[in-house]
Protein backbone atom coordinates (compact mmCIF):
# COMPACT_ATOMS: atom_id res chain seq x y z
CA UNK A 1 0.00 0.00 0.00
CA UNK A 2 1.56 3.22 -0.72
CA UNK A 3 2.28 5.51 1.40
CA UNK A 4 1.07 9.48 1.01
CA UNK A 5 3.56 11.97 1.86
CA UNK A 6 0.79 13.98 3.78
CA UNK A 7 0.47 10.95 6.20
CA UNK A 8 4.09 10.97 6.60
CA UNK A 9 4.15 14.94 8.08
CA UNK A 10 0.49 14.30 10.11
CA UNK A 11 3.12 11.84 11.98
CA UNK A 12 6.30 14.19 12.56
CA UNK A 13 3.98 17.08 13.31
CA UNK A 14 2.30 14.75 15.94
CA UNK A 15 5.93 14.96 17.92
CA UNK A 16 7.33 18.23 16.76
CA UNK A 17 4.01 20.67 15.97
CA UNK A 18 5.13 23.09 13.59
CA UNK A 19 3.69 26.18 15.70
CA UNK A 20 6.53 25.50 18.11
CA UNK A 21 8.77 26.58 15.52
CA UNK A 22 10.68 29.55 16.28
CA UNK A 23 9.96 32.86 14.50
CA UNK A 24 12.58 32.79 12.37
CA UNK A 25 12.37 29.16 11.18
CA UNK A 26 11.21 27.49 8.16
CA UNK A 27 10.06 24.14 9.05
CA UNK A 28 7.81 22.17 6.99
CA UNK A 29 7.37 20.58 3.43
CA UNK A 30 9.90 22.92 1.76
CA UNK A 31 10.10 21.04 -1.80
CA UNK A 32 7.65 18.58 -3.57
CA UNK A 33 3.89 17.82 -3.43
CA UNK A 34 1.84 16.80 -0.14
CA UNK A 35 -0.21 13.90 -2.32
CA UNK A 36 3.00 12.35 -3.66
CA UNK A 37 3.24 8.78 -2.97
CA UNK A 38 6.28 7.73 -0.94
CA UNK A 39 8.33 4.74 -2.08
CA UNK A 40 11.38 5.27 0.75
CA UNK A 41 12.42 7.78 3.38
CA UNK A 42 15.87 9.07 3.74
CA UNK A 43 16.53 10.80 7.14
CA UNK A 44 19.63 12.81 7.06
CA UNK A 45 20.60 15.69 9.61
CA UNK A 46 21.40 18.38 6.30
CA UNK A 47 21.35 17.70 2.67
CA UNK A 48 24.19 18.10 0.19
CA UNK A 49 24.92 16.27 -3.16
CA UNK A 50 26.19 13.33 -1.13
CA UNK A 51 22.90 12.89 0.32
CA UNK A 52 20.89 13.29 -2.24
CA UNK A 53 23.07 10.75 -4.73
CA UNK A 54 22.41 8.47 -1.56
CA UNK A 55 18.66 9.55 -1.95
CA UNK A 56 18.72 8.43 -5.65
CA UNK A 57 20.99 5.58 -5.48
CA UNK A 58 18.30 3.99 -2.72
CA UNK A 59 15.27 5.20 -4.30
CA UNK A 60 14.06 7.59 -1.66
CA UNK A 61 11.86 9.81 -2.70
CA UNK A 62 11.88 11.81 0.30
CA UNK A 63 14.11 13.20 2.67
CA UNK A 64 13.58 14.17 6.19
CA UNK A 65 15.88 16.78 7.55
CA UNK A 66 16.48 18.18 10.60
CA UNK A 67 18.02 21.85 9.62
CA UNK A 68 15.71 23.04 6.65
CA UNK A 69 17.75 23.57 3.20
CA UNK A 70 15.98 26.91 2.25
CA UNK A 71 16.13 29.09 4.78
CA UNK A 72 15.42 32.69 2.33
CA UNK A 73 13.69 33.37 -0.69
CA UNK A 74 15.57 32.57 -3.89
CA UNK A 75 15.30 35.01 -6.58
CA UNK A 76 16.12 32.04 -9.13
CA UNK A 77 17.50 28.75 -9.36
CA UNK A 78 20.56 28.61 -11.41
CA UNK A 79 22.96 25.85 -11.45
CA UNK A 80 25.82 28.14 -11.40
CA UNK A 81 24.74 28.62 -7.40
CA UNK A 82 25.91 26.10 -4.76
CA UNK A 83 22.65 26.07 -2.86
CA UNK A 84 20.12 26.41 -6.39
CA UNK A 85 22.06 23.52 -7.65
CA UNK A 86 21.18 21.16 -4.64
CA UNK A 87 17.33 21.99 -5.60
CA UNK A 88 17.37 21.39 -8.94
CA UNK A 89 18.85 18.10 -8.42
CA UNK A 90 16.16 17.54 -5.69
CA UNK A 91 13.33 18.35 -8.20
CA UNK A 92 14.90 16.83 -11.11
CA UNK A 93 14.93 13.84 -9.37
CA UNK A 94 11.61 13.46 -8.31
CA UNK A 95 12.85 13.75 -4.81
CA UNK A 96 10.23 15.49 -1.99
CA UNK A 97 12.06 17.45 1.10
CA UNK A 98 10.24 18.20 4.61
CA UNK A 99 12.56 19.72 7.35
CA UNK A 100 11.27 19.79 11.30
CA UNK A 101 13.77 21.85 12.92
CA UNK A 102 13.29 23.86 16.24
CA UNK A 103 10.07 22.74 16.70
CA UNK A 104 11.95 19.41 16.70
CA UNK A 105 14.14 20.66 19.22
CA UNK A 106 11.54 21.97 21.53
CA UNK A 107 8.92 19.45 21.29
CA UNK A 108 8.20 16.50 23.95
CA UNK A 109 10.40 13.81 23.20
CA UNK A 110 12.73 15.92 20.79
CA UNK A 111 16.53 16.20 20.79
CA UNK A 112 16.73 17.91 23.80
CA UNK A 113 14.25 15.55 25.82
CA UNK A 114 16.11 12.71 24.34
CA UNK A 115 19.69 14.00 25.34
CA UNK A 116 18.47 14.83 28.38
CA UNK A 117 16.89 11.35 29.21
CA UNK A 118 20.15 9.44 27.35
CA UNK A 119 22.11 11.34 29.51
CA UNK A 120 20.58 10.29 32.71
CA UNK A 121 19.07 13.68 33.94
CA UNK A 122 16.88 13.34 36.92
CA UNK A 123 13.49 15.78 37.70
CA UNK A 124 14.11 16.99 33.74
CA UNK A 125 12.63 20.80 33.90
CA UNK A 126 12.05 23.34 30.58
CA UNK A 127 14.56 26.33 31.28
CA UNK A 128 13.76 29.08 28.64
CA UNK A 129 10.04 28.37 27.93
CA UNK A 130 10.20 29.65 24.83
CA UNK A 131 6.58 28.92 23.81
CA UNK A 132 3.24 28.46 25.56
CA UNK A 133 0.34 26.40 24.03
CA UNK A 134 -2.40 28.40 26.09
CA UNK A 135 -5.58 26.92 27.84
CA UNK A 136 -9.13 27.94 26.48
CA UNK A 137 -12.58 27.05 28.08
CA UNK A 138 -15.06 25.48 25.47
CA UNK A 139 -18.59 25.44 26.60
CA UNK A 140 -21.44 24.35 23.84
CA UNK A 141 -24.97 24.04 24.66
CA UNK A 142 -26.20 20.51 23.93
CA UNK A 143 -29.77 19.09 23.50
CA UNK A 144 -30.41 16.43 27.04
CA UNK A 145 -29.75 12.87 25.47
CA UNK A 146 -27.32 14.04 23.55
CA UNK A 147 -24.69 15.43 26.09
CA UNK A 148 -22.71 12.39 25.98
CA UNK A 149 -21.28 11.94 22.20
CA UNK A 150 -20.87 15.37 22.64
CA UNK A 151 -18.58 15.09 25.64
CA UNK A 152 -16.73 11.58 23.75
CA UNK A 153 -15.87 13.61 20.46
CA UNK A 154 -14.61 16.72 22.56
CA UNK A 155 -12.18 13.97 24.44
CA UNK A 156 -11.23 11.85 21.32
CA UNK A 157 -10.23 15.32 20.14
CA UNK A 158 -7.78 16.06 23.03
CA UNK A 159 -10.13 18.39 25.05
CA UNK A 160 -10.96 17.98 29.01
CA UNK A 161 -7.13 16.96 29.95
CA UNK A 162 -6.16 18.58 33.52
CA UNK A 163 -2.71 17.51 35.25
CA UNK A 164 -3.68 13.52 34.99
CA UNK A 165 -6.66 13.32 34.63
CA UNK A 166 -8.63 13.25 30.78
CA UNK A 167 -12.03 13.44 29.81
CA UNK A 168 -12.86 16.46 32.15
CA UNK A 169 -16.03 18.43 31.79
CA UNK A 170 -18.68 19.94 33.63
CA UNK A 171 -22.36 19.41 32.82
CA UNK A 172 -25.27 22.00 33.64
CA UNK A 173 -28.73 22.01 33.06
CA UNK A 174 -30.66 24.50 31.44
CA UNK A 175 -33.62 26.02 29.12
CA UNK A 176 -32.04 27.02 25.59
CA UNK A 177 -34.35 29.39 23.41
CA UNK A 178 -34.30 30.15 19.64
CA UNK A 179 -36.47 30.53 17.37
CA UNK A 180 -35.33 29.18 13.14
CA UNK A 181 -35.74 31.45 10.70
CA UNK A 182 -37.06 31.35 6.84
CA UNK A 183 -34.23 28.42 5.42
CA UNK A 184 -33.66 26.56 8.56
CA UNK A 185 -34.14 23.04 8.72
CA UNK A 186 -33.88 22.90 12.51
CA UNK A 187 -33.36 19.49 14.31
CA UNK A 188 -36.27 20.54 17.23
CA UNK A 189 -38.93 22.83 16.16
CA UNK A 190 -40.61 24.47 13.25
CA UNK A 191 -40.10 27.57 11.30
CA UNK A 192 -41.10 30.96 12.73
CA UNK A 193 -41.85 29.65 16.00
CA UNK A 194 -39.48 30.16 19.29
CA UNK A 195 -38.93 26.77 21.09
CA UNK A 196 -37.88 26.29 24.83
CA UNK A 197 -35.42 23.38 24.80
CA UNK A 198 -33.97 21.14 27.79
CA UNK A 199 -30.26 21.79 27.05
CA UNK A 200 -26.93 20.79 28.94
CA UNK A 201 -24.04 23.27 28.97
CA UNK A 202 -20.87 21.04 28.53
CA UNK A 203 -17.93 22.59 29.71
CA UNK A 204 -14.08 21.88 28.99
CA UNK A 205 -10.94 22.91 28.89
CA UNK A 206 -8.58 22.56 25.66
CA UNK A 207 -5.21 23.56 24.22
CA UNK A 208 -5.18 26.15 21.85
CA UNK A 209 -3.34 24.28 19.23
CA UNK A 210 -5.90 21.75 19.08
CA UNK A 211 -9.06 24.43 19.01
CA UNK A 212 -9.56 23.83 15.37
CA UNK A 213 -9.89 19.69 15.86
CA UNK A 214 -11.83 20.09 18.96
CA UNK A 215 -14.55 22.24 17.49
CA UNK A 216 -14.55 20.38 14.10
CA UNK A 217 -14.97 17.01 16.00
CA UNK A 218 -17.97 18.54 18.55
CA UNK A 219 -19.71 20.04 15.70
CA UNK A 220 -19.65 16.43 13.91
CA UNK A 221 -21.12 14.67 17.06
CA UNK A 222 -23.97 17.76 17.99
CA UNK A 223 -27.42 17.35 16.14
CA UNK A 224 -27.93 20.80 15.85
CA UNK A 225 -27.79 22.40 12.51
CA UNK A 226 -26.47 25.77 14.31
CA UNK A 227 -24.53 24.62 17.54
CA UNK A 228 -24.56 27.08 20.30
CA UNK A 229 -20.71 27.57 21.52
CA UNK A 230 -18.00 30.29 23.61
CA UNK A 231 -14.98 29.54 23.44
CA UNK A 232 -12.81 32.32 25.74
CA UNK A 233 -9.51 32.23 26.89
CA UNK A 234 -7.63 31.35 30.50
CA UNK A 235 -5.58 32.72 32.52
CA UNK A 236 -4.13 29.16 33.87
CA UNK A 237 -1.13 28.19 32.66
CA UNK A 238 -0.45 26.33 29.41
CA UNK A 239 1.44 23.49 28.27
CA UNK A 240 5.41 25.10 28.24
CA UNK A 241 8.00 24.40 25.26
CA UNK A 242 11.23 25.56 25.09
CA UNK A 243 14.89 24.33 23.91
CA UNK A 244 16.87 24.65 27.15
CA UNK A 245 16.44 21.14 29.60
CA UNK A 246 18.05 20.89 32.96
CA UNK A 247 18.73 18.14 35.27
CA UNK A 248 20.56 16.09 37.92
CA UNK A 249 22.96 13.75 38.10
CA UNK A 250 22.58 10.62 40.70
CA UNK A 251 25.03 10.32 41.79
CA UNK A 252 27.20 13.48 40.78
CA UNK A 253 30.03 12.32 38.58
CA UNK A 254 33.83 14.47 37.83
CA UNK A 255 33.38 16.74 34.94
CA UNK A 256 35.96 14.58 33.23
CA UNK A 257 33.62 11.23 33.27
CA UNK A 258 30.70 13.28 32.15
CA UNK A 259 32.82 14.63 29.15
CA UNK A 260 33.31 10.54 28.68
CA UNK A 261 29.85 9.69 29.05
CA UNK A 262 28.78 12.67 26.94
CA UNK A 263 31.31 11.30 23.66
CA UNK A 264 29.79 7.77 24.40
CA UNK A 265 26.20 9.31 24.07
CA UNK A 266 26.98 11.60 20.76
CA UNK A 267 29.41 8.72 19.21
CA UNK A 268 31.64 11.18 18.53
CA UNK A 269 35.73 11.04 19.70
CA UNK A 270 36.48 14.17 21.21
CA UNK A 271 34.70 17.31 22.88
CA UNK A 272 35.56 20.35 23.70
CA UNK A 273 35.66 21.64 27.55
CA UNK A 274 35.57 24.66 29.45
CA UNK A 275 36.49 24.26 33.42
CA UNK A 276 38.38 22.11 36.19
CA UNK A 277 38.27 18.31 34.97
CA UNK A 278 37.86 16.63 38.66
CA UNK A 279 34.90 19.52 39.15
CA UNK A 280 31.90 17.25 40.67
CA UNK A 281 29.07 18.01 38.19
CA UNK A 282 25.49 17.62 40.30
CA UNK A 283 23.07 20.30 37.72
CA UNK A 284 23.38 19.82 34.02
CA UNK A 285 21.98 22.00 31.58
CA UNK A 286 21.94 21.15 28.01
CA UNK A 287 20.58 22.42 24.59
CA UNK A 288 21.36 20.98 21.28
CA UNK A 289 23.16 22.96 18.09
CA UNK A 290 23.77 26.54 18.57
CA UNK A 291 22.87 26.77 22.22
CA UNK A 292 25.51 29.14 23.90
CA UNK A 293 23.06 31.98 24.26
CA UNK A 294 21.79 30.00 26.76
CA UNK A 295 24.76 29.71 28.86
CA UNK A 296 24.20 33.07 31.50
CA UNK A 297 20.55 31.12 32.04
CA UNK A 298 21.71 27.95 32.76
CA UNK A 299 24.14 29.88 35.39
CA UNK A 300 21.66 31.57 37.01
CA UNK A 301 19.45 27.95 37.08
CA UNK A 302 22.42 26.78 39.35
CA UNK A 303 23.71 24.43 36.57
CA UNK A 304 27.78 23.23 36.96
CA UNK A 305 27.55 22.52 33.11
CA UNK A 306 26.18 23.54 30.05
CA UNK A 307 26.55 20.96 26.78
CA UNK A 308 26.08 22.11 23.66
CA UNK A 309 27.73 22.66 20.15
CA UNK A 310 29.00 25.65 18.42
CA UNK A 311 30.91 27.47 21.33
CA UNK A 312 33.05 30.60 20.45
CA UNK A 313 35.77 32.00 22.05
CA UNK A 314 34.18 34.77 23.90
CA UNK A 315 31.47 32.09 24.84
CA UNK A 316 33.88 30.00 26.70
CA UNK A 317 35.69 33.03 28.87
CA UNK A 318 32.57 34.28 29.52
CA UNK A 319 31.50 30.91 31.14
CA UNK A 320 35.15 30.74 32.64
CA UNK A 321 34.23 34.06 34.24
CA UNK A 322 30.68 32.86 35.26
CA UNK A 323 32.14 29.70 37.31
CA UNK A 324 30.20 27.60 34.69
CA UNK A 325 31.75 24.23 32.86
CA UNK A 326 31.06 23.98 29.10
CA UNK A 327 30.89 20.59 26.62
CA UNK A 328 30.77 21.28 23.46
CA UNK A 329 29.96 18.45 21.47
CA UNK A 330 29.92 20.19 17.94
CA UNK A 331 26.67 21.40 15.91
CA UNK A 332 26.62 18.44 14.10
CA UNK A 333 27.59 16.06 17.24
CA UNK A 334 24.73 16.93 19.43
CA UNK A 335 21.83 16.53 16.56
CA UNK A 336 22.84 13.62 14.37
CA UNK A 337 22.31 11.30 17.17
CA UNK A 338 18.41 12.12 17.03
CA UNK A 339 18.57 11.26 13.72
CA UNK A 340 18.00 7.60 13.79
CA UNK A 341 15.47 8.04 16.74
CA UNK A 342 13.44 10.15 14.48
CA UNK A 343 13.99 7.30 11.75
CA UNK A 344 12.75 4.65 14.07
CA UNK A 345 9.72 7.31 15.26
CA UNK A 346 8.04 7.51 11.98
CA UNK A 347 9.02 3.34 11.37
CA UNK A 348 6.79 2.91 14.19
CA UNK A 349 4.39 5.27 13.76
CA UNK A 350 3.90 4.18 10.18
CA UNK A 351 3.49 0.53 11.32
CA UNK A 352 0.65 0.73 14.20
CA UNK A 353 -1.33 3.15 11.60
CA UNK A 354 -1.32 0.23 9.43
CA UNK A 355 0.11 2.65 6.53
CA UNK A 356 1.96 0.14 4.79
CA UNK A 357 5.82 -0.49 5.07
CA UNK A 358 8.54 1.23 3.48
CA UNK A 359 12.12 1.90 4.05
CA UNK A 360 13.29 3.75 6.07
CA UNK A 361 17.25 4.90 5.76
CA UNK A 362 19.35 7.19 8.10
CA UNK A 363 21.66 8.41 6.16
CA UNK A 364 25.47 7.30 5.43
CA UNK A 365 26.60 9.96 3.60
CA UNK A 366 25.70 12.94 6.02
CA UNK A 367 28.77 13.73 7.45
CA UNK A 368 29.68 16.46 10.16
CA UNK A 369 31.80 18.84 7.77
CA UNK A 370 34.08 19.80 10.71
CA UNK A 371 36.69 17.35 10.56
CA UNK A 372 39.29 17.05 13.68
CA UNK A 373 42.64 16.13 12.93
ZN1 LIG B 1 21.14 22.61 14.26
Amino acid sequence: MAVILKDIMDIIEKRAPSYLAADFDNPGLLIGDENSSIDSILVSLDIDDKVIDEAVQKRCNLIVTHHPLIFHPFKSLKASNFKERLILRIVSSGINVYAAHTNLDSCKNGINDYLAHKLGLNDISILDDSYEDKLVKIAVYVPEGYEKKVQEALALADAGHIGKYSCCTFNAKGEGTFKPLEGTHPFIGEMGKIEHVKEVRVETIARESMLQSIIQSMLKAHPYEEPAYDVYPLKNSGVKYGFVRAGCLNPPITLSKLCLRVKDMLNIDSVNVVGNPDRIIKRVGLCSGDGAEFIPLAYRDGCDVFITGDIRYHDACDARDMGICIIDGGHFGTEHVYMKELASYIKDELKSRGLGQIDIALSQNNKDPINKV
